[in-house]
Protein backbone atom coordinates (compact mmCIF):
# COMPACT_ATOMS: atom_id res chain seq x y z
CA UNK A 1 0.00 0.00 0.00
CA UNK A 2 1.43 3.31 -0.70
CA UNK A 3 2.55 5.54 2.09
CA UNK A 4 -0.03 8.36 3.04
CA UNK A 5 1.10 11.91 3.28
CA UNK A 6 -0.81 14.62 4.55
CA UNK A 7 -0.78 18.04 2.83
CA UNK A 8 -1.98 21.20 5.19
CA UNK A 9 -2.76 24.50 2.60
CA UNK A 10 -3.06 24.65 -1.04
CA UNK A 11 -2.37 28.16 -1.56
CA UNK A 12 -0.18 28.87 -4.72
CA UNK A 13 2.43 26.44 -3.33
CA UNK A 14 0.42 23.94 -1.80
CA UNK A 15 -1.50 22.80 -4.69
CA UNK A 16 1.40 21.99 -6.92
CA UNK A 17 2.96 20.42 -4.28
CA UNK A 18 0.45 18.31 -3.23
CA UNK A 19 -0.04 17.27 -7.23
CA UNK A 20 3.64 16.61 -7.33
CA UNK A 21 3.63 14.07 -3.84
CA UNK A 22 0.34 12.76 -6.02
CA UNK A 23 2.63 11.85 -9.29
CA UNK A 24 5.05 10.58 -7.14
CA UNK A 25 2.48 7.87 -6.34
CA UNK A 26 2.29 9.12 -2.54
CA UNK A 27 -1.42 8.04 -0.99
CA UNK A 28 -3.12 11.99 -0.40
CA UNK A 29 -5.04 13.24 2.82
CA UNK A 30 -5.32 16.80 1.88
CA UNK A 31 -7.17 20.02 4.17
CA UNK A 32 -7.46 23.60 3.19
CA UNK A 33 -9.77 26.16 4.50
CA UNK A 34 -11.50 26.82 1.43
CA UNK A 35 -12.26 22.83 0.57
CA UNK A 36 -12.87 24.28 -2.84
CA UNK A 37 -9.27 24.44 -3.41
CA UNK A 38 -8.72 20.64 -3.22
CA UNK A 39 -11.16 20.05 -6.19
CA UNK A 40 -8.28 18.66 -8.90
CA UNK A 41 -5.96 17.14 -6.83
CA UNK A 42 -9.55 14.82 -5.34
CA UNK A 43 -10.19 14.53 -8.45
CA UNK A 44 -6.94 13.09 -9.27
CA UNK A 45 -7.57 10.36 -6.34
CA UNK A 46 -6.72 13.02 -2.89
CA UNK A 47 -8.69 12.10 0.21
CA UNK A 48 -10.10 15.95 1.42
CA UNK A 49 -9.98 16.01 5.03
CA UNK A 50 -12.58 18.20 7.17
CA UNK A 51 -10.24 19.29 9.59
CA UNK A 52 -6.38 19.23 10.01
CA UNK A 53 -6.28 16.47 12.73
CA UNK A 54 -8.74 14.22 10.47
CA UNK A 55 -5.89 14.67 7.40
CA UNK A 56 -2.84 13.83 9.76
CA UNK A 57 -4.53 10.69 10.96
CA UNK A 58 -2.88 8.03 9.27
CA UNK A 59 -0.08 10.18 7.54
CA UNK A 60 3.40 9.08 7.91
CA UNK A 61 4.37 12.61 7.18
CA UNK A 62 2.38 15.54 7.64
CA UNK A 63 3.67 19.16 5.46
CA UNK A 64 1.75 22.61 6.11
CA UNK A 65 1.97 25.28 3.16
CA UNK A 66 0.09 27.94 4.80
CA UNK A 67 0.43 31.94 4.79
CA UNK A 68 1.77 32.68 8.31
CA UNK A 69 2.29 32.05 11.87
CA UNK A 70 -1.12 32.36 12.55
CA UNK A 71 -2.49 30.24 10.15
CA UNK A 72 0.08 27.59 11.06
CA UNK A 73 -0.50 27.78 15.04
CA UNK A 74 -3.96 27.34 13.94
CA UNK A 75 -3.74 24.65 11.53
CA UNK A 76 -1.19 22.44 14.11
CA UNK A 77 -2.43 23.10 17.61
CA UNK A 78 -5.83 24.48 17.15
CA UNK A 79 -9.31 23.00 18.24
CA UNK A 80 -8.59 19.61 15.51
CA UNK A 81 -5.35 20.88 15.00
CA UNK A 82 -3.18 18.07 13.08
CA UNK A 83 -0.27 17.42 15.88
CA UNK A 84 -2.28 16.01 18.55
CA UNK A 85 -3.51 13.87 15.50
CA UNK A 86 -0.37 12.82 14.43
CA UNK A 87 0.91 9.04 15.01
CA UNK A 88 4.03 7.39 16.16
CA UNK A 89 6.71 7.82 14.26
CA UNK A 90 5.17 10.51 11.82
CA UNK A 91 7.33 13.19 10.91
CA UNK A 92 6.49 17.14 10.68
CA UNK A 93 7.00 19.20 8.17
CA UNK A 94 6.72 23.10 8.48
CA UNK A 95 7.39 24.40 5.01
CA UNK A 96 5.60 28.07 5.56
CA UNK A 97 7.76 31.19 5.51
CA UNK A 98 7.70 31.81 9.30
CA UNK A 99 9.30 33.08 12.54
CA UNK A 100 11.78 31.10 14.08
CA UNK A 101 10.63 32.08 17.07
CA UNK A 102 7.30 29.84 16.00
CA UNK A 103 9.57 27.12 15.12
CA UNK A 104 11.56 26.55 18.11
CA UNK A 105 7.42 26.73 19.77
CA UNK A 106 6.13 24.25 17.26
CA UNK A 107 9.47 22.21 17.14
CA UNK A 108 8.69 22.05 21.35
CA UNK A 109 5.08 20.40 21.21
CA UNK A 110 6.23 18.00 18.47
CA UNK A 111 8.81 16.70 20.64
CA UNK A 112 6.44 16.03 23.84
CA UNK A 113 3.99 14.43 21.14
CA UNK A 114 6.96 11.91 20.45
CA UNK A 115 7.03 12.97 16.36
CA UNK A 116 9.97 14.00 14.24
CA UNK A 117 9.94 18.07 12.70
CA UNK A 118 12.02 19.43 10.64
CA UNK A 119 11.44 23.06 9.51
CA UNK A 120 11.65 23.38 5.70
CA UNK A 121 10.47 26.29 4.04
CA UNK A 122 11.37 26.82 -0.05
CA UNK A 123 12.96 29.00 -2.47
CA UNK A 124 11.09 29.22 -5.97
CA UNK A 125 8.01 30.43 -6.54
CA UNK A 126 4.84 29.07 -8.19
CA UNK A 127 6.14 27.36 -11.68
CA UNK A 128 8.94 25.69 -9.12
CA UNK A 129 6.07 24.66 -6.52
CA UNK A 130 4.50 23.03 -9.96
CA UNK A 131 7.29 21.17 -11.57
CA UNK A 132 8.41 20.02 -8.52
CA UNK A 133 12.01 22.24 -8.64
CA UNK A 134 11.73 23.79 -5.26
CA UNK A 135 14.54 24.53 -2.60
CA UNK A 136 14.26 23.08 0.58
CA UNK A 137 16.18 25.09 3.56
CA UNK A 138 15.93 22.57 6.48
CA UNK A 139 16.89 22.42 9.64
CA UNK A 140 16.24 19.60 12.47
CA UNK A 141 18.05 15.97 12.55
CA UNK A 142 20.09 14.34 10.19
CA UNK A 143 16.69 11.07 11.00
CA UNK A 144 14.11 13.19 10.94
CA UNK A 145 15.54 14.71 7.54
CA UNK A 146 16.57 11.28 6.58
CA UNK A 147 12.64 9.38 7.08
CA UNK A 148 11.40 13.11 5.26
CA UNK A 149 13.91 13.26 2.45
CA UNK A 150 11.44 10.81 -0.35
CA UNK A 151 8.54 13.10 0.36
CA UNK A 152 11.02 16.49 -0.21
CA UNK A 153 12.52 14.73 -3.20
CA UNK A 154 9.06 14.45 -4.83
CA UNK A 155 8.59 18.32 -4.50
CA UNK A 156 12.02 19.54 -5.22
CA UNK A 157 15.67 19.81 -6.70
CA UNK A 158 17.14 20.36 -3.83
CA UNK A 159 17.76 19.64 -0.39
CA UNK A 160 19.65 22.45 2.10
CA UNK A 161 20.55 20.72 5.45
CA UNK A 162 21.37 24.22 7.51
CA UNK A 163 21.74 22.33 10.78
CA UNK A 164 19.20 22.09 14.13
CA UNK A 165 15.83 22.87 14.23
CA UNK A 166 15.26 26.86 12.78
CA UNK A 167 17.95 26.70 10.40
CA UNK A 168 15.67 26.96 7.48
CA UNK A 169 13.63 29.32 8.78
CA UNK A 170 16.37 31.85 9.60
CA UNK A 171 17.56 31.72 6.27
CA UNK A 172 14.52 31.59 4.63
CA UNK A 173 14.13 35.05 5.98
CA UNK A 174 17.14 36.48 5.22
CA UNK A 175 16.92 35.40 1.25
CA UNK A 176 13.29 36.83 1.79
CA UNK A 177 14.55 40.22 2.87
CA UNK A 178 17.23 40.46 0.52
CA UNK A 179 14.50 39.52 -2.22
CA UNK A 180 11.73 42.21 -0.64
CA UNK A 181 14.30 44.80 -0.77
CA UNK A 182 15.74 44.42 -3.87
CA UNK A 183 12.10 44.14 -5.35
CA UNK A 184 11.01 47.31 -3.78
CA UNK A 185 14.07 49.35 -5.10
CA UNK A 186 13.30 47.99 -8.43
CA UNK A 187 9.73 49.32 -8.24
CA UNK A 188 11.42 52.85 -7.29
CA UNK A 189 13.80 52.56 -10.09
CA UNK A 190 11.75 51.64 -12.66
CA UNK A 191 8.91 54.23 -11.83
CA UNK A 192 11.90 56.76 -12.29
CA UNK A 193 13.22 55.19 -15.65
CA UNK A 194 9.69 56.01 -16.34
CA UNK A 195 9.67 59.43 -15.78
CA UNK A 196 13.29 59.50 -16.89
CA UNK A 197 12.63 60.35 -20.53
CA UNK A 198 14.89 57.08 -20.96
CA UNK A 199 13.69 54.13 -23.37
CA UNK A 200 12.49 52.22 -20.43
CA UNK A 201 13.07 48.99 -22.45
CA UNK A 202 16.56 49.53 -23.04
CA UNK A 203 17.03 50.39 -19.54
CA UNK A 204 15.80 47.64 -18.24
CA UNK A 205 17.45 45.53 -20.79
CA UNK A 206 20.88 46.91 -19.57
CA UNK A 207 20.43 46.56 -15.94
CA UNK A 208 19.02 42.85 -16.56
CA UNK A 209 22.76 41.63 -17.18
CA UNK A 210 24.59 44.54 -15.59
CA UNK A 211 25.75 44.46 -12.29
CA UNK A 212 22.39 45.00 -10.19
CA UNK A 213 21.14 41.64 -12.61
CA UNK A 214 19.24 38.66 -10.65
CA UNK A 215 16.79 36.45 -11.87
CA UNK A 216 14.40 38.07 -9.64
CA UNK A 217 15.36 41.25 -11.48
CA UNK A 218 14.95 39.89 -14.78
CA UNK A 219 11.50 38.11 -13.42
CA UNK A 220 9.56 41.33 -11.71
CA UNK A 221 10.69 43.65 -14.02
CA UNK A 222 9.13 42.08 -16.82
CA UNK A 223 5.93 41.87 -15.10
CA UNK A 224 6.27 45.14 -13.56
CA UNK A 225 6.21 46.84 -17.44
CA UNK A 226 4.06 44.53 -18.69
CA UNK A 227 1.28 45.53 -15.55
CA UNK A 228 0.80 41.35 -15.44
CA UNK A 229 0.11 40.81 -11.55
CA UNK A 230 -1.15 37.24 -12.44
CA UNK A 231 -0.12 35.66 -8.60
CA UNK A 232 3.27 34.25 -8.26
CA UNK A 233 3.99 35.39 -5.10
CA UNK A 234 0.76 37.60 -2.90
CA UNK A 235 1.99 40.69 -2.38
CA UNK A 236 0.69 40.75 1.04
CA UNK A 237 3.50 38.21 2.19
CA UNK A 238 6.35 39.99 1.33
CA UNK A 239 5.20 42.95 4.34
CA UNK A 240 4.92 39.81 6.81
CA UNK A 241 8.38 37.91 5.59
CA UNK A 242 9.97 41.33 6.18
CA UNK A 243 7.94 41.61 9.26
CA UNK A 244 9.15 38.62 10.61
CA UNK A 245 13.02 39.32 9.22
CA UNK A 246 13.15 42.66 10.92
CA UNK A 247 12.08 40.78 14.19
CA UNK A 248 14.20 38.26 13.86
CA UNK A 249 17.46 39.85 13.12
CA UNK A 250 16.42 42.41 15.86
CA UNK A 251 17.05 39.51 18.29
CA UNK A 252 20.58 39.66 16.43
CA UNK A 253 21.12 43.09 17.16
CA UNK A 254 20.84 43.93 13.42
CA UNK A 255 18.40 46.64 12.68
CA UNK A 256 17.16 46.09 9.45
CA UNK A 257 16.76 49.86 8.37
CA UNK A 258 16.25 48.85 4.39
CA UNK A 259 13.82 46.16 5.51
CA UNK A 260 11.64 48.49 7.16
CA UNK A 261 11.72 51.09 4.17
CA UNK A 262 10.54 48.51 1.66
CA UNK A 263 7.89 47.28 3.95
CA UNK A 264 6.50 50.15 3.74
CA UNK A 265 6.55 49.84 0.37
CA UNK A 266 4.85 46.52 0.24
CA UNK A 267 1.96 48.30 3.17
CA UNK A 268 1.43 51.28 1.14
CA UNK A 269 0.74 49.07 -2.56
CA UNK A 270 -1.50 46.89 0.13
CA UNK A 271 -3.49 49.50 1.63
CA UNK A 272 -4.07 51.00 -2.10
CA UNK A 273 -5.60 47.51 -3.15
CA UNK A 274 -2.54 45.36 -3.98
CA UNK A 275 -2.62 42.89 -1.30
CA UNK A 276 -3.93 40.18 -3.14
CA UNK A 277 -1.77 40.76 -6.41
CA UNK A 278 1.43 39.41 -7.32
CA UNK A 279 4.16 41.60 -5.72
CA UNK A 280 5.74 42.71 -8.39
CA UNK A 281 2.42 45.36 -8.10
CA UNK A 282 4.54 47.48 -5.41
CA UNK A 283 5.02 49.73 -8.42
CA UNK A 284 1.16 50.96 -9.15
CA UNK A 285 1.22 53.45 -5.92
CA UNK A 286 4.46 54.89 -7.47
CA UNK A 287 3.45 55.31 -10.84
CA UNK A 288 0.49 56.74 -9.56
CA UNK A 289 1.91 59.46 -7.81
P1 LIG B 1 -1.31 31.57 -0.54
O1 LIG B 1 -1.57 31.20 -1.96
O2 LIG B 1 -1.78 32.89 -0.04
O3 LIG B 1 -1.92 30.40 0.37
C1 LIG B 1 -1.99 30.55 1.76
C2 LIG B 1 -2.56 29.30 2.40
O4 LIG B 1 -2.71 29.53 3.81
C3 LIG B 1 -3.94 28.91 1.88
O5 LIG B 1 -4.06 27.51 1.93
C4 LIG B 1 -4.86 29.57 2.91
O6 LIG B 1 -6.13 29.00 2.99
C5 LIG B 1 -4.07 29.30 4.18
N1 LIG B 1 -4.44 30.18 5.28
C6 LIG B 1 -4.22 31.52 5.38
N2 LIG B 1 -4.67 31.98 6.56
C7 LIG B 1 -5.20 30.91 7.22
C8 LIG B 1 -5.81 30.74 8.48
N3 LIG B 1 -5.95 31.77 9.33
N4 LIG B 1 -6.22 29.51 8.83
C9 LIG B 1 -6.07 28.47 7.97
N5 LIG B 1 -5.49 28.56 6.77
C10 LIG B 1 -5.06 29.77 6.40
O7 LIG B 1 0.23 31.50 -0.21
P2 LIG B 1 1.40 30.68 -0.97
O8 LIG B 1 1.97 31.55 -2.02
O9 LIG B 1 0.93 29.33 -1.28
O10 LIG B 1 2.48 30.65 0.22
C11 LIG B 1 2.43 29.71 1.27
C12 LIG B 1 3.65 29.93 2.16
O11 LIG B 1 4.85 29.74 1.37
C13 LIG B 1 3.75 31.33 2.75
O12 LIG B 1 4.32 31.26 4.02
C14 LIG B 1 4.69 32.05 1.76
O13 LIG B 1 5.34 33.14 2.40
C15 LIG B 1 5.63 30.93 1.39
N6 LIG B 1 6.26 31.02 0.06
C16 LIG B 1 5.57 31.48 -1.03
C17 LIG B 1 6.23 31.53 -2.27
C18 LIG B 1 5.52 32.02 -3.52
O14 LIG B 1 6.23 32.35 -4.47
N7 LIG B 1 4.20 32.07 -3.58
C19 LIG B 1 7.54 31.13 -2.38
C20 LIG B 1 8.21 30.64 -1.25
C21 LIG B 1 7.55 30.60 -0.03
P3 LIG B 1 -7.33 29.53 2.05
O15 LIG B 1 -7.13 28.88 0.72
O16 LIG B 1 -8.56 29.12 2.75
O17 LIG B 1 -7.18 31.04 1.98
Amino acid sequence: MAETVAILGLGTMGSGMAANLQKAGFSLNVYNRTAAKAQSLVDAGAWLAATPAEAAKGASVVISMLADDAASREIWLGEKGALEAAGNGAVLIESSTVSPAWIAELADAAERHGVGFIDAPVTGSRAQAESGQLTFLVGGSEATLTAATPVLKAMGKEIVHLGPVGSGAKLKLINNFLCGVQVASLAEGLAWIERSGLDPEKAISFLKTAAPGSPLLGAISARMSAHNYTVNFVLKLMGKDLAYAEAEAARCNVDLTTARASRGLFEAAAKAGFGEQDMSSVIEPLRNK
